[in-house]
């Protein structure tokens, strides 16, 4: 059991690291090189907690937050951690550099996990003495309400390193997946961008407008997404599930495959024009407010769930 860790870089998933470690009872030390990030850095999380407590998803803000300490020193970060989970920022030489400064500090039986949203861990750890205490364990935003973890070791990662990192987000009540060999993107990301893809060539080529898109997921598939993925979702829509199901509707799936045109559907002109539709729905000054509506709307939900779940 990891009774205490490291999280270095203390920005938006450094910070929601840090409430999902010492909400299990566990230690933080917060590291970053910003000090300006690191002043600001506990009454953020503060305010978070009071959120968080107030629809009854923490019982004692300050009693975790007691947990949570922040250090400009990275040594003084890592003195003691089990297991590090590196949020700094998201390209390859800043990470190489960091993981870097990481192997010559750490003790070495140390868990060195990088939040990485899709680089694989072989292109930063790949340089080091020591890459098999190395993976990634990738969280989804905000880790504090959305569960899921992708685990992701590199070829050189130690099986004992996968099963200890298993472990430990199980012990802090995340859920997490073993992705079982590297592949950029992982598996969400992978997920939510042939989904963005596909929306953005139908949006592109005339066929539905920015906001009947939205209601698409919104009314329809969304809705048994909180409750199941995919696989259970179609096994559960033909009599004799997935072969049956495959029987009646895969020629269709199939033939939409075919016709998908593989080109690029980020153009700027098309960004531009799905600006202009969100933007006469939601006018750029009231997006932090709507951000905040969606957090809220998210723990009222999970904390269904949590009342709820078979
Ligand atoms: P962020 O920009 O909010 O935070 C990055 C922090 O790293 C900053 O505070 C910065 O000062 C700090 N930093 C820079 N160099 C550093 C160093 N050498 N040592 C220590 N700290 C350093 O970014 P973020 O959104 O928190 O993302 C962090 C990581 O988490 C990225 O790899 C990102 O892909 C991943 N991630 C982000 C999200 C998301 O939705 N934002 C979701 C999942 C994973």
């Amino acid at each position: 059991m990891a009774t205490q860790v490291a999280v270095v870089g203390a920005g938006l998933i450094g910070r929601a690291w840090a409430i999902v470690f010492a909400r299990a009872g566990v230690r933080v030390r917060l590291y970053d090189v910003n000090t300006l990030q690191l002043n600001q850095v506990i009454s953020r999380i503060d305010e978070s907690l009071q959120d968080l407590h107030q629809v009854g998803l923490v019982d004692d803000p300050a009693a975790i937050l007691a947990r949570i300490e922040v250090t400009e020193n990275l040594v003084t970060a890592l003195a003691g951690a089990s297991y590090v989970q590196e949020c700094g920022p998201e390209n390859v030489a800043a990470k190489q550099a960091i993981y870097t400064q990481l192997e010559a500090a750490c003790a070495s039986g140390t868990i060195l996990a990088s939040s990485t949203s899709g680089i694989v861990a072989s292109l930063f750890t790949g340089h080091l003495r020591h890459p098999e205490r190395c993976l990634v364990a990738h969280p989804v935003n905000p880790p504090y309400l959305i569960p899921l973890i992708e685990v992701v070791p590199s070829s050189e990662t130690s099986p004992l390193v996968v099963e200890r990192t298993l472990a430990l987000m199980r012990q802090v009540s995340q859920e997490p997946i073993l992705v079982k060999k590297e592949i950029q993107g992982f598996i969400l990301n992978r997920l939510q961008g042939a989904l963005l893809n596909e929306a953005l060539r139908l949006f592109r080529d005339g066929y539905v407008s920015a906001e009947d898109l939205d209601k698409t997921v919104k009314h329809g598939l969304g809705l048994r997404w909180a409750l199941m993925g995919p696989f259970e979702t179609i096994d559960l829509n033909a009599p004799e599930g997935v072969v049956d199901y495959a029987g009646r509707y895969g020629p269709l799936y199939r033939d939409v495959d075919t016709q998908r045109s593989g080109d690029n559907p980020w153009a700027i002109e098309t960004l531009q024009q799905l600006d202009s539709e969100r933007r006469m729905v939601l006018p750029s000054s009231q997006l932090a407010e709507r951000q905040a509506w969606r957090d809220r709307r998210l723990m009222a939900l999970i904390a269904h769930k949590q009342k709820s779940d078979g």
